[in-house]
């Protein structure tokens, strides 16, 4: 079978070496060294510059934790073309998802049209890096500071992304990632939220462990967001191999781009200054007729790309009801092809061939 994806296993005794440590500490959980050692050595492969970063659960809850801090309830713009965790978690917080429609080549929100979707009740604009693919920061960043909103990128999708020349996690009021199995760096269930400002870093810091201001003393709410020895330890048997890693997907990206007929598909547009991470393979068909025809070729021969993303989140049937026309265009006939180290090179000829061949 030919998944989507697959998670990158480091040899299992780099990763045993890794647990040994835990072992010896017999120490599992709350910050420990493992965890500690993770933080460092990411802050130093991304390169932090004004952001420091802390590591938790998931990638969900760093989006909960900074809705809760900095939406205060009310309406949140957001994307429609994101991973559905990125609108659950504005409606768990209680805050509202109040979507602007996306750019039809970035697939990024469109942030000529922001301003119009603005209100009083207007906390924050929450903006998904699709795909790795930036959204436009500096016209995000101008908004905000005109109409006072904070600013939270979901960049789950953006281990080692730079835009710049800096890492996209360096923008925005919070940033947040996602270190799950199926992203390109990982730490089985993990995650991380990055922010500029030592204030709000530290609330986070806060929230993230029950609020805990020492073990008799709470500084405010809290909540449990705090990932554990044995996952900080998969983390880092897995960062030594991002050279390679990414290496491997480049290779992969480049073929697709040299055998695939562009005639009959289109790519997304990477937003120029990138340094892009080949996270994705997404392609675009003329019509869904066309993506649904390719998708049963390819399960026939055991290969399953991923609708990534479908539906559209404005049609999630827990948020008010809106029309977006393009990410609702786009989301009915976009197709993430397999990409993944170890992918064979056999594998990705027939997955062009099949696709050409329609
Ligand atoms: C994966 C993903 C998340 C959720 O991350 P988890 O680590 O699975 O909680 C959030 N947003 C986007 C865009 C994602 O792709």
């Amino acid at each position: 079978m030919i998944p989507v994806t697959k998670s990158f296993l480091p040899p299992i005794s780099e990763y045993m070496a890794q647990i040994q440590s835990a072992y010896a500490n017999e120490w599992l959980t709350n910050r420990g060294e493992l965890v500690l050692e993770l933080e460092s050595k990411l802050r130093n492969y991304l390169a932090l510059e004004t952001s420091d970063l802390l590591i938790t659960t998931n990638g969900t809850i760093p989006l909960q934790i900074a809705l809760k801090l900095l939406g205060e309830g009310g309406e949140v713009i957001t994307t429609p073309f994101s991973y559905v965790a990125t609108t659950a978690a504005i409606v768990w917080e209680n805050c509202t998802p109040v979507f602007v429609d996306i750019h039809p080549e970035f697939l990024t929100i469109d942030e000529s049209k922001i301003e119009a979707a603005i209100t009083k009740k207007t906390t924050c604009i929450l903006a998904t890096h699709v795909f790795g693919n930036p959204c436009h920061v500096e016209a995000i960043e101008a908004i905000a500071k005109k109409h006072h909103l904070k600013v939270i990128y979901d960049a789950a999708h953006c281990f080692g992304v730079s835009y710049k020349g800096k890492s996209i996690f360096e923008y925005g009021d919070v940033s947040t990632c996602s270190f799950h199995a199926t992203k390109l760096f990982h730490t089985g269930e993990g995650g991380a939220i990055f922010c500029k400002e030592k204030q709000l870093l530290d609330k986070v810091y806060y929230s993230h462990n029950f609020g805990h201001d020492g073990p008799l003393a709470f500084h405010g709410l809290g909540i449990n967001g705090k990932i554990s020895e044995l996952q900080a330890a998969m983390g880092l048997a897995v960062l030594p191999y991002m050279g390679p890693i990414l290496e491997a997907r480049e290779k992969i990206v480049s073929f697709y781009d040299k055998h695939l007929d562009f005639s009959q598909i289109k790519k997304i547009k990477i937003r120029e200054d990138t340094l892009w991470n080949y996270s994705y393979y997404p392609i675009l068909f003329k019509h869904e007729e066309a993506l649904l025809g390719a998708q049963q070729r390819l399960n026939a021969l055991d290969i399953f790309p991923r609708r990534y993303f479908y539906p559209s989140l404005n049609s999630l049937p827990y948020v008010k009801p809106i029309t977006c026309a393009v990410s609702q265009d786009i989301a009915a006939r976009v197709l993430c092809l397999p990409l993944y180290v170890g992918l064979e090179k056999q594998s990705q000829e027939k997955i062009a061939s099949i696709i050409n061949n329609g």
